[in-house]
Order: structure tokens, then C-alpha cells, then sequence
């Protein structure tokens, strides 16, 4: 890649001799430094690993770096800059506002707020009304919030920033709460995914109940599913989980575009990081990655694993635990796959779920619902179980009755969303895939 130009990037106003590493903003104005304030280190890099790894080592009690991602307004090209950030902000507040092109890099297996990406394509949803849909958001995230980890927050908690243009609802929502924080932002992303998949189910499957979802009303729920090229979805971007994201910052735009992150007129955040410059803590609010107050963060975990199906476990009648196997789960690798079945046989409840990664197939042992396809109707004694075929993507169902043996239903196929969760997510959904090969 070809060097990135200083004197073409700070509009001439340097001079030729300056040394490469010199700031694009330093040269306009110094910061004042005090014995309290923030270290005033500030490095650039042309690699993000050396960046990451300069912040980590250069990183203290006192003094917290963060990796910052500029892209040049000439050619976009990207540079990365440690520093701490009410150092970084002093630099960057006064750039020229089509000059403001930042991301917050952040690094994985660091802890960081709950954050969101919302987007929806304006023309083909003219009737979203996307404040009220960021509200509906809101409310069912503090719902599991308050259901997973026992945590009451409400409004003033999460900050809206918003860069809507006439085109595109684009709006960044953080979570923000004094001294805690996810573990990381895969744990984020596995929330978040819950979430996600619990409202399609919720939508596409007409279910009955939700513990969490039944609370709403339901044509807000639907409000969130929003009409884009690629077909169907809610407004949430699942993809912000990856490692090392870039986040775009607090007053900037995408290369390129004039839609500023700013703050919304519907946001009532209260903010977490005090300081004497309201914008300040705005932008350190605004950050998904930087904690002060490291040493006395407490960190939230997610996992799939919830705690209702280990009730059900033990609730169960010991003699039909022992008449199959002894290590079994009633969860799958494929959660969406799991909560289908699980109504698809509702009042029934799924007792074993077993996959094979060899064969790539799930299998549902039910107990509750007898019905049999073969025989058109419950069977008294003898349960059915339930294959999903993940080669062709197709489920049906299998009997126990000695009359039924052999017997299968006519194949059907998975459901889109679950469909389309397959495609997206690819081998990684199974990563963690406890495999019975055994057993089947
Ligand atoms: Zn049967």
C-alpha cells in the first residue's frame, strides 16, 4: 500500500520536513497537560496489530488507551492512533466536520458495553416509524436484561446516537452502566442473537407465549422487521460482533457521506462519565471499549444455556431419563432449531436433543405430545421423537410404536429464518458442538 501523504492529508499546512509520525491535529493547537490529566501519548500506526498491542502496553491504572481508526477525507485510506481518549477528543472536536471520519476499534477479548447497529433502507419501509421502533428495542432488551441478569435499568441508561439521512435509518445504541460491563463482544453478540432469533421465532412461528415477548404489543414487535434488498429482517445489524470491530465514533460519518453520529432528540442518557464538558462525556459515553475504572468492573457473561431447561430436567420422571441415555441435554447446538421443535411438539417438551456432527442430523426425543403422523393421531404408551436433517435441511418424525417402525412423515422443510440463520452463520454455529456419534 502506498505511504499516506501528510501534506496532502493536513491540506499543505505541514511542512515537508515533518517527520511522518507527527499528528494531522497537533500542529494546530497543543494541549495543555497537568499532573492529573491524561497522559499525553499519542502514536500513530499504519498496522492495526502494532496499534492494538501499543495500547495494551502503553495502557496503566491511571491512564486507559484506546485504538482510534481515521480514515484520510482525501483518498480514505485508514491509520490507527493510540491514545487516551479525552486526548484524542481534544484533537478531534475541532476538525473540520467533513473531516471527522473515526472508528473506535474494539479489541477482542476486552470488556465493553452493550452496543447496537440499527439500519433500515427509508424507501422500502416508508411507514417504519424508527424512533418508536428504537424505543420497542429498548424495552424488550431491559426485559431480558432484568430476566438474565437481574438487572433493572430503564431509558436514561442507553445512549442513542443517531446519522439518519433521507436514505437510511442509521442509528448506534449503547447500553451504558457504571461499572459493568460484558465480558466481551462475542458475549454481546450471543445476547444480542438470542434476542434476534426470539423475535423471529416469536413473529414467524405465531407463537402462543413468550416469557419475555408476550409482555409487548405485537404490531410493535413486527414494526422491527423491516423490508431490505436482501429480503426480510429486523433493523438490527448482527454483524458488529466480530473481533477487533470498528465502531464509528460519536460526530463522525462514513467516509464519503454527510451523516454525522449525533445525539438523538429522543435519547434521555444520564451520563456515566462525568467531566466538566458536556460533549466530553458524551464521547467517553459513547465509547464501547473504555473503562476508567477497569479494576472494578463487573463482567457480564451470556450463554445459550438457560435455566429453564435445567428445571425441566430434574422435573422429569427418573424411569424415562433411564430408559435412554444418561448424558444428554435438552439443548442442540442450533438454539433456533431447538426453540422450532420445541413448538412444533408444544404443549409437548423436547426431553433429549442429540447431534451428530458426522452425519450432520439433530434428534428430539419428546415427551408431552404422542401425536403420530403415522396413525393420525397421540399414541397411549410409546413416544415419537423428531430428526432434523441438516444435509437437506428438511425435519420429520419417527415413532417408537413397534406398529410405526420403519415409519417416516413426510419430510418438511425448516423455516426460512432458520433457513437463512444456517446460511449466515455457516459452520461457526457448531463450533462449540458436543458431538454423540455414538449414540445415534
Ligand atoms: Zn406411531
Amino acid at each position: 500500500m502506498e505511504p499516506i501523504c501528510t501534506e496532502k492529508f493536513y491540506g499543505g499546512k505541514i511542512r515537508k520536513k515533518s517527520p511522518p509520525r507527527s499528528s494531522w491535529v497537533k500542529t494546530h493547537r497543543v494541549m495543555p497537560s497537568h499532573i492529573l490529566g491524561p497522559t499525553q501519548y499519542w502514536q500513530e500506526f499504519y498496522k492495526q496489530s502494532e496499534a492494538l498491542a501499543a495500547a495494551v502496553a502503553h495502557s496503566n491504572e491511571t491512564d486507559i488507551l484506546c485504538t482510534f481508526v481515521y480514515q484520510q477525507p482525501s483518498n480514505g485510506s485508514r491509520k490507527f492512533v493510540v491514545a487516551h481518549p479525552e486526548v484524542y477528543w481534544w484533537y478531534y472536536k475541532i476538525k473540520p466536520q467533513e473531516e471527522r471520519c473515526s472508528y473506535e476499534i474494539i479489541p477482542k477479548d476486552s470488556p465493553c458495553w452493550l452496543y447496537l447497529d440499527l439500519e433500515y433502507p427509508i424507501d422500502l419501509n416508508p411507514l417504519c416509524n424508527g424512533p418508536r421502533m428504537t424505543k420497542t428495542l429498548i424495552d424488550i432488551i431491559r426485559a431480558y436484561l432484568l430476566n438474565h441478569y437481574h438487572l433493572l435499568c430503564d431509558k436514561s441508561n442507553f445512549l442513542i446516537l443517531d446519522s439518519t439521512s433521507s436514505k437510511k435509518f442509521s442509528r448506534h445504541v449503547i447500553f451504558t452502566i457504571k461499572d459493568m460491563a460484558f465480558k466481551d463482544n462475542l458475549h454481546v453478540g450471543k445476547f444480542i442473537k438470542v434476542i434476534y432469533n426470539d423475535i423471529l421465532l416469536y413473529l414467524k412461528l405465531d407463537m402462543p407465549s413468550h416469557e419475555i415477548l408476550s409482555h409487548f404489543n405485537k404490531a410493535d414487535i413486527e414494526e422491527m422487521l423491516v423490508k431490505t434488498q436482501h429480503g426480510e429482517k429486523l433493523f438490527i445489524d448482527n454483524g458488529v460482533y466480530t473481533k477487533n470491530r470498528h465502531f464509528r465514533m460519536y460526530m463522525s460519518t462514513k467516509w464519503g457521506k454527510q451523516s454525522f453520529l449525533t445525539v438523538s432528540t429522543d435519547c434521555t442518557h444520564n451520563t456515566v462519565n462525568k467531566c466538566k464538558e458536556k460533549e466530553l462525556e458524551i464521547f467517553l459515553d459513547s465509547l464501547i471499549s473504555y473503562f476508567p475504572n477497569k479494576q472494578n468492573l463487573i463482567l457480564l457473561e451470556f450463554s445459550n444455556q438457560s435455566n429453564i431447561n435445567v428445571q425441566l430436567y430434574t422435573n422429569l420422571p427418573t424411569r424415562s431419563i433411564q430408559s435412554i441415555c444418561e448424558s444428554d441435554d435438552q439443548t442442540s447446538p442450533y438454539p433456533e432449531i431447538d426453540k422450532y421443535i420445541g413448538s412444533l411438539i408444544n404443549p409437548g417438551k423436547i426431553r433429549i436433543a442429540k447431534y451428530s456432527d458426522k452425519i450432520k442430523t439433530l434428534r428430539y426425543e419428546v415427551y408431552g405430545n404422542r401425536y403420530c403422523e403415522n396413525i393420525g393421531r397421540c399414541h397411549k404408551s410409546n413416544n415419537v421423537y423428531w430428526i432434523v436433517d441438516l444435509n437437506i435441511k428438511k425435519i420429520y418424525q419417527k415413532c417408537y410404536d413397534e406398529d410405526c417402525s420403519g415409519f417416516s412423515s413426510t419430510p418438511k422443510n425448516l423455516p426460512d429464518e432458520i433457513l437463512f440463520k444456517l446460511d449466515m452463520e455457516g459452520d461457526t454455529l457448531i463450533s462449540h458442538a458436543i458431538a454423540w456419534d455414538n449414540i445415534l
